[in-house]
């Protein structure tokens, strides 16, 4: 019998795999087995969402950030990162547009910009809130206290994405800084969680150091913590970092990845991210095919598109977010899915 498929079976009926096992399964990937694979996260993506892609508004409001991430363009040690930030006006702005497009999520990201302090940060979230109750607010603002994180949640945020960006402290420590740590970021996760929020994490495929190994953690952690959305994208090197010169992740392992994760946890919110469609000019349409169900296009203001710069060559950089919605609704019906207007939320 072929192993890797059984693993899949034992994985789609139990929802759980042994270490061993997620390795095995991984190192043994093929061609046939993937096939195996997608088809069955199909059939769980169908039974929860059907054929419905929801979409994120994403605003990207600061590139400047306190922390310095050895794979990312916007780390405080990049001087050649062009800061921005935008104002309150310009994030309302970038939702007004965003709702007349069919929004109906909208994604504030920014690097752990002090300036955006907590009576701030809750100012912009009770604005939107107010103007728009019908949409989700997701805040994406990296490592706070759970005291913060639950005023924001009470200024009016639903969700929160936070990448545990690797479980294994080791690893953790190859990509990042002494002042960061693997633990402190798991607990931003749990409190998360805790507080309320639908909570998203994920990581990098292909980052420095990365074996099956640390992707098998991922996975377990993940089961573990029973996120409701779960964000991956390759690795992509930045110029201007100290990873420039290491090898960028692979479109074949990330798609591997996103079908085990739709059948892990089938009723997950998975994106076919930005990041995979810079490597692939089909990336998302294949990530779809994979088992995402969600994708994120940009909402900011076209001209600092290009300053949010995390890794190189990143795309959509100069289209207007009219033009985006629309390329992406074409490329989900080219595969047999709809771009839906709906908050889109984790299936109950
Ligand atoms: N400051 C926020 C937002 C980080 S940017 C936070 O800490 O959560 C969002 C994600 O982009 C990161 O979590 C990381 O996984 C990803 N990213 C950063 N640099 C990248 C790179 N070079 N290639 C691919 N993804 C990258």
């Amino acid at each position: 019998m072929d192993k890797p498929k059984q693993f899949i079976d034992k994985l789609e009926e139990t929802s759980h795999l042994a270490k061993e096992e997620w390795i095995a399964l991984i190192e043994n990937r093929n061609e046939t087995v993937a096939e195996y694979l997608f088809e069955k996260a199909r059939k769980w993506q169908h039974k929860f969402y059907g054929n419905h892609v929801y979409t994120r508004g994403l605003i990207e409001f600061s590139n400047y950030c306190k922390n310095d991430c050895y794979y990312c363009g916007i780390r405080r040690s990049n001087q050649n990162a062009d800061r921005y930030r935008l104002t309150s006006e310009q994030i309302l702005e970038c939702c007004q547009l965003g709702y007349g497009l069919g929004f109906r999520t909208f994604v504030l990201q920014g690097g752990e910009d002090g300036w955006f302090a907590q009576e701030r940060l809750e100012e912009i979230v009770h604005a939107i809130r107010e103007r728009y109750p019908d949409c989700a607010i997701t805040l994406s603002l990296g490592e706070r206290s759970k005291e913060s994180y639950r005023r924001l949640f009470e200024a009016g945020a639903d969700r929160y994405l936070l990448r545990h960006e690797t479980a294994d402290e080791e690893h953790y420590r190859q990509l990042h800084p002494p002042e960061l740590s693997a633990v402190q970021r798991k607990q931003c996760l749990w409190d998360l969680k805790e507080i309320g929020y639908q909570t998203g994490t994920g990581f990098m495929v292909g980052s420095p150091g990365q074996t099956a190994v640390q992707l098998a953690e991922d996975l377990m952690f993940i089961r573990r913590l029973e996120p409701h959305m779960v964000g991956i994208g390759p690795f992509v090197p930045h110029h201007d970092t100290p990873f420039a010169a290491e090898k960028g992740g692979t479109v074949e392992l990330t798609l591997f990845l996103i079908g085990l994760l739709r059948i892990m946890l089938p009723k997950l919110l998975l994106p076919a991210t930005t990041a995979l469609g810079t490597i692939d000019a089909r990336g998302r349409e294949r990530g779809i095919l994979a088992g995402a169900n969600v994708v994120m296009p940009n909402l900011s203001p076209t001209d600092v598109r290009k300053k949010y710069e995390l890794y190189d060559n990143k795309i959509c950089t100069g289209d207007e977010a009219a033009e985006c919605r629309t390329c992406l609704s074409r490329r989900m019906e080219g595969i047999g899915y709809q771009l839906v207007v709906d908050r889109g939320d984790f299936c109950q």
